[in-house]
Formats: C-alpha cells, sequence, structure tokens
C-alpha cells in the first residue's frame, strides 16, 4: 500500500520515495504524489527521476490490487529502476492543476443543480458531468451563478467522518455513480464552505477562486431522466 501524499496535500508536485515494484510497464513506490485514475478523475502524469540520473516518463497512473498505486511509465523507457532504488516523482502540474480546478467545479455544480450525479469526467480541456434531472437547467443563470460562487472565493477543507456516520447521512452522497472512498473505516469528506458537503477522494483547489472563470458549454439531453453540463475553464 503507497502512502497517498495527494489525500492530504493536493499542492504536493514532487516528493522522494522508495520503489517497491518494479513490473514490466510500470511501478509501485512506497509514497507518492501521482493521483491514480478514479472518481471520474484521470491518473496523473508526470516524471520519474532515478538515483541513476535517467528521467523516465509517467503517462498514467492507475489503481492496481491491494491499494497500489501503479505508475504507467512509457514504452520507450529501458531502464526500469530496480526495487529498493530511490527516485524522485515529478507530477505534471500544469495539467493536474486544471484536474484540480474543474473536479472543483463538479462540486459547485452539485449545489446549483437539484439532481444527483449520475456519471462524470474530469479533463484539463473540458469536462462533463450527468445529472438524473429531467428538464435542462438555464444555461445562461447557470454560468453566472457558477461563476459567482467561483469569486466569492470559499475555502475548501478535507475531514473525514465514520462510515457509520456517513450511513446515518445518505443525503451526504451527491453521486450515484462513484461510491465514497469506504474501506478504511473512515470516509473521507469535501467541504466546499457554505456551498457543498460531500464524501470524495479526489484532488480540489484550496479556494474556490483559484479555478477562474469557467464557461458552461453544451447542455445535452441524453434520456427522459438525464442532462450532461459540459464545462470548460476560460484561460
Ligand atoms: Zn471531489
Amino acid at each position: 500500500m503507497s502512502e497517498e501524499l495527494f489525500r492530504e496535500d493536493s499542492y504536493l508536485k514532487s516528493c522522494e520515495a522508495k520503489v517497491v515494484t518494479s513490473v514490466d510497464g510500470g511501478i509501485e513506490l512506497d509514497r507518492t504524489v501521482f493521483y491514480p485514475s478514479g472518481g471520474g478523475q484521470p491518473g496523473d502524469s508526470g516524471i520519474i527521476r532515478t538515483q541513476y540520473g535517467s528521467e523516465l516518463s509517467v503517462i498514467d497512473t492507475l489503481k492496481g490490487e491491494n491499494g497500489a498505486i501503479i505508475h504507467v511509465l512509457a514504452e520507450d523507457v529501458t531502464t526500469i529502476p530496480k526495487v529498493g532504488d530511490m527516485v524522485t516523482l515529478e507530477i505534471d502540474w500544469d495539467r493536474r492543476f486544471k484536474h484540480m480546478r474543474m473536479h472543483t467545479t463538479l462540486h459547485l455544480l452539485c449545489a446549483l443543480v437539484d439532481g444527483s450525479i449520475t456519471g462524470a469526467q474530469v479533463g484539463a480541456e473540458k469536462s462533463r458531468v450527468d445529472f438524473n434531472i429531467s428538464e435542462s437547467p438555464d444555461k445562461e443563470k447557470l454560468g453566472q451563478d457558477l461563476n459567482r460562487l467561483i469569486k466569492e472565493n470559499h475555502p475548501v477543507s478535507i475531514s473525514s467522518i465514520s462510515d457509520a456516520e456517513l450511513d446515518a447521512n445518505p443525503d451526504l452522497v451527491r453521486s450515484l455513480s462513484v461510491s465514497p472512498p469506504r474501506g478504511s473505516g473512515s470516509v473521507r469528506i469535501i467541504n466546499v464552505d457554505g456551498v457543498d458537503l460531500q464524501p470524495c477522494g479526489g484532488t480540489h483547489v484550496a479556494a474556490t477562486g483559484e479555478i477562474g472563470a469557467v464557461r458552461i458549454g453544451k447542455i445535452e439531453n441524453k434520456g427522459k431522466q438525464n442532462r450532461r453540463i459540459n464545462i470548460h475553464l476560460v484561460e
């Protein structure tokens, strides 16, 4: 099981780590700043520097078995580090920060749309989220409300509650497509102060102002009880 440094501090861009397993095409480390694909958020990419001075390209990060986090190496990587080697990890921060901005935007949307999430995909260029609603929200008003919540710069904080407390408060769960990050006896809770509170394992910005301006793209009719909202960052 890797120590997941990104859970406590999503702003960590690099760390030192020790190679735990090294398999064809991927390596596992004792700790990492790389977020593994999950909850609609893509896995991080970046580089691993070995103690011998070579730089390996990480093209994706995935969850393996028993809590393992697999750093997927580019196909042209020939020198794979050995178990026990010390390496330096560095994520592609530009891409990850966009994921954090987008992901936090989805929490704000939950506060503005009266429905549950049935699917979501965060991307650096575009994100989409499906809600189980039968009427499309007013696009212009939604965009205005979203940008107002961003500008109000609400702090985002991390806490945890027990599995039993979550069971006693089922309304906290806003996503029907991603189950809360249970299993360790406690569940990670993300609080966008005064706006949204829900279990989530992803990476978020520290305050909503960091998201910057966003634009609502197409709102698509994906069935009787499903509307897909597309979101873009305004650079
Ligand atoms: Zn989240």
